[in-house]
């Protein structure tokens, strides 16, 4: 049977079709830069990888893309032969502590979380709803991203604020890229042969984070009430002192909505650079001598060491570190600006393995005290098998 598993993040769609339960991926894809301008996607078959350049102002047209390349690449000739769809869904609150099917409450719900996750759970409804019009016979499926940090104790997800805010509204930290963090420990475990270890996740893409897992759990991630906290991201500040906030508004005259928007969406890579969100064009522009690109990069690796150092410490110590999603993957530069920040742990960066990009790979010496590893991640492969367990 085949499933697809559906990615709809900021700027970014990526789907991949499985046939289940052999977990074989027959089409996959990447529609990248959607909505920031020059948008293309990338579809790969049968070990073909074709780019084509195509402008996508918001995540309904490039659905509408996808479905055609199915069809124009002989990969489905009825729609119905796509049994199950699991969407990756940024923010279920406390309600959802598992994978569900997606009913009209389940969609209200994610609608309610909009404000959690202003960013991400308005692209994962749109692809939902796209999905459920194109594709209503199947099965679709929400995958959260907050399942996986449910193990944290209470020190690690409470505030320090008043204890009734949590009691009454929930206030507390939920963590995201769950899925991500998740199959990340898993292929960590295997590539360590170990089940009992301590490990440093870096999920960095456009949006970000970073978690400590012990033993297979998560016991801390950088994320924390919405997916605005945290490290520096493309648009996203991360942790500031909540105190700016009214005090901008009133030399602003901004609404809170507007300064809530400048956090989600004008502020991280782009608010420093005033370039752009992408790591590529900061690093073009670090190559031009750009002094807000340089400040940005220093900016964004001193957040994530600063995790990198927390963690370590929370842990009593790493038995790895690894590096994951479009920055983590691909940017040698940034691995190698966080690696080399971390040369006091006795962390040491092998130059010449560091060279690649979206592969499996150590990318520190023999004698470095802590393994560093890029760990492709793999969301769409744990949201197709658990979407395979609702479509039996
Ligand atoms: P999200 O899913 O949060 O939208 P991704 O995991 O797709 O984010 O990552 C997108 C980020 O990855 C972009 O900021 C982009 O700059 C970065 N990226 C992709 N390829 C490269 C590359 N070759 N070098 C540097 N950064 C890259």
């Amino acid at each position: 049977m085949q499933i697809l598993a559906v990615n709809a993040g900021s700027s970014s769609l990526k789907f991949q079709m499985y046939e289940m339960p052999a977990e074989k991926v027959i089409i996959s894809g990447v529609f990248e830069r959607i909505g920031i301008g020059s948008s293309f996607y990338t579809i790969k078959l049968n070990g073909n990888k074709v780019k084509k350049e195509k402008e996508f102002g918001n995540h309904d047209e490039a659905v509408a893309v996808l479905i055609q390349e199915l069809f124009d690449n002989n990969v489905v000739k009825s729609l119905d032969e796509i049994v199950g769809i699991g969407h990756r869904v940024v923010h279920g609150a406390s309600k959802y502590a598992d994978s569900v099917v997606i009913t009209d409450e389940v969609l209200s719900d994610i609608e309610d979380f909009i404000s959690l996750a202003p960013l991400h759970n308005p692209a994962n409804i749109m692809g939902i709803k796209a999905f459920k019009k194109l594709v209503p016979d199947a099965i679709q499926v929400a995958v959260f991203d907050t399942a996986f940090h449910q193990t944290m104790s209470e020190e690690s997800y409470l505030y320090p604020v008043p204890y009734s805010w949590y009691e009454q509204y929930g206030v507390r930290k939920y963590g995201f890229h769950g899925t991500s963090h998740k199959y990340l420990t898993i292929r960590m475990s295997q590539i360590l042969n170990k089940k009992e270890f301590k490990l440093i996740t870096c999920h960095l893409g456009n949006g970000g984070s970073i978690s400590a897992v012990k033993d297979g759990q998560c016991i801390d991630t950088s994320m924390g009430f919405t997916p605005n906290a945290g490290i520096m991201m493309g648009t996203r500040s991360g942790d500031i002192d909540a105190t700016i906030i009214p005090y901008v508004m009133e030399k602003t005259n901004k609404s809170l909505d507007d300064i809530i928007n400048d956090l989600n969406k004008n502020s991280g890579y782009l608010g420093i650079s005033s370039i752009s969100s992408d790591s590529r064009d900061i690093e073009n522009g670090i190559a031009d001598g750009n002094e807000k690109c340089i400040l940005a990069q220093k900016m964004y690796i001193k957040k994530i060491v600063e995790y990198i150092a927390k963690y370590y410490v929370l842990l009593g110590g790493a038995d790895a570190i690894c590096f994951s999603a479009g920055i983590g993957e691909n940017s040698f530069k940034t691995r190698k600006d966080i690696i080399d920040s971390l040369a006091c742990l006795g962390i040491k960066l092998d130059e010449e393995a560091n060279q690649v990009r979206g592969e499996e790979k150590l990318i520190t010496t023999l004698d470095s005290v802590i393994p560093c590893y890029i760990v492709p991640t793999d969301e769409e492969l744990m949201i197709a098998r658990d979407t395979l367990k609702f479509v039996k």
